[in-house]
């Protein structure tokens, strides 16, 4: 896709100004943009890549969106279209301890809701929320354009800060508020001097679609192990995707062994619970980490998604996440304009990552307890953690609480 011409507001210094410049158009940059369609704000989104074409396969990189997310995403038209067929609501969740008889089942039946929540490419959703992006009269797609150089003036006691982007194509843009949406090694990030605590979890995602001997049930499987948890996400075509978080060295092994027998190793790990593995997609690895900074905005910027905080798949919340900071940053500069307040001014902004940083850091903590207790060894650790799981699987009023939490309900 070619980038836009955009009508814009003359700066008087050869560069074009809009009201809001997302850096980023991921599911969260893309997200913000929706939300921010046939607004008084003028908006660039600049994205680097051009969006992957939906091809007929499923691709293998994939997320579990959460009701909130379905929910608003359907009020806002980003499901009318033919793609929407593609996703793959999930109405049970089963999560499993594969060293001991430890279980828990999660049914939507009995949370009163249709589904849990729904799995979907992220190409496809990305595609669904950029189709209604281009049609929409305010907001500019820069793509591909890379920003290679940003100037946001650093300083202590300003309420507000405008920013210069120089894009690859050496035009230059400038933003009232800049917004951070370019991921987990965010480019703007660094340019506004925010840190950015991060830890290597020293293990990879292993990635494939996998098409398996029973049906998947339009349930969401989880498997933890020593090693690693390994998921079962059911796909709109049958196919589950795997996402199997393994050690470097394992991951390796993995990735180098035949189909065959890395569907055997699959199917062995799974403890048969969907069957033999019958047919492999391409695998692809991917570095796991966890991260979080510590300011999400500054005066005319803010940090949404990845760029602010990342966490481990386990339990496929991280675009979740992210999503609901776009959500929320909407929100408080509609919020702020229409009062015509300042409405990107650090008071304004500062609402936002009231109402984020706080649940996101929970999130991350609980992501990181979960990875340490579900990879203990000890034989104690092991029976005292089963036992747990059955603990919580019998008391409805505990096992409600937490699967609200995570996903959204
Ligand atoms: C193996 C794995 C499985 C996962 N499964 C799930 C799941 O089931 N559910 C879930 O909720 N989450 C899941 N996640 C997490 C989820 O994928 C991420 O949290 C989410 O994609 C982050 O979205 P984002 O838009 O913030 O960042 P990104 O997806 O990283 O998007 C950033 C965008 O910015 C662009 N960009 C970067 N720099 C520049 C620049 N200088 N100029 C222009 N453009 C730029 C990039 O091209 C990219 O398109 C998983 C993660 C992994 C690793």
């Amino acid at each position: 896709m070619s980038a836009r011409t955009a009508s814009f507001r003359d700066a008087g210094n050869n560069s074009d100004t809009f009201d809001i410049v997302i850096v980023g158009g991921g599911i969260v940059g893309l997200t913000l943009a929706n939300e921010l369609i046939d607004t008084e704000f003028s908006v660039a989104l600049v994205e680097r890549s051009e969006l992957k074409p939906v091809n007929e396969e499923p691709d293998c990189r994939v997320s579990a969106i959460n009701r909130i997310a379905l929910q608003r995403y359907s009020q806002t038209g980003v499901f009318d279209s033919p793609l929407a067929e593609r996703l793959c609501a999930f109405e049970k969740m089963f999560v499993w301890d594969q060293t001991g008889a430890g279980q828990i089942q999660f049914d939507s039946a009995e949370l009163g809701v249709p589904e849990l929540g729904a799995i979907v490419e992220n190409n496809v959703l990305q595609q669904m929320l950029l189709k209604r992006v281009l049609a929409a009269g305010n907001i500019h797609y820069l793509c591909p354009q890379e920003i290679t150089d940003i100037h946001y003036p650093v300083s202590e006691d300003a309420l507000l800060a405008t920013s210069l982007l120089r894009l690859a194509s050496g035009r230059e843009i400038r933003a009232t508020l800049l917004v951070a949406a370019d991921g987990v090694h965010s480019r703007v990030r660094a340019a506004a001097g925010i840190e950015h605590f991060s830890k290597a979890y020293q293990q990879q995602g292993l990635v494939c679609n996998v098409t398996t001997s029973e049906k998947h049930q339009h349930t969401a499987w989880q498997c933890f192990m020593p090693s690693g948890p390994l998921a079962f996400l059911p796909l709109f075509t049958g196919q589950c995707s795997i996402v199997w978080s393994l050690d470097e060295e394992e991951a390796q092994q993995l990735m180098s062994l035949e189909n065959g027998a890395f569907s055997t190793a699959l199917a062995e790990a799974a403890q048969y619970k969907l069957g033999e593995i019958r047919a492999v997609g391409q695998r692809y690895l991917f570095p796991l980490s966890h991260g979080h900074v510590q300011e999400y905005v500054k005066p005319g910027l803010a940090l949404i998604g990845d760029a602010a905080h990342n966490i481990h798949p386990l339990a496929g919340q991280g675009a979740n996440l992210g999503i609901a900071d776009a959500f929320a940053l909407a929100e408080v500069l509609l919020t702020a304009k229409k009062a015509k307040r300042q409405w990107s001014a650090l008071h304004t902004l500062s609402k936002y990552q009231r109402r984020r940083k706080g649940a996101n850091q929970i999130m991350e903590n609980s992501m990181t307890g979960f990875k340490e207790l579900f990879g203990n060894n000890n034989t104690l650790v092991s029976e005292i953690r089963n036992a747990g799981l059955l603990l919580i699987d019998s008391l409805p009023a505990v096992k409600y609480r937490i699967i609200k939490q995570a996903l959204g309900v």
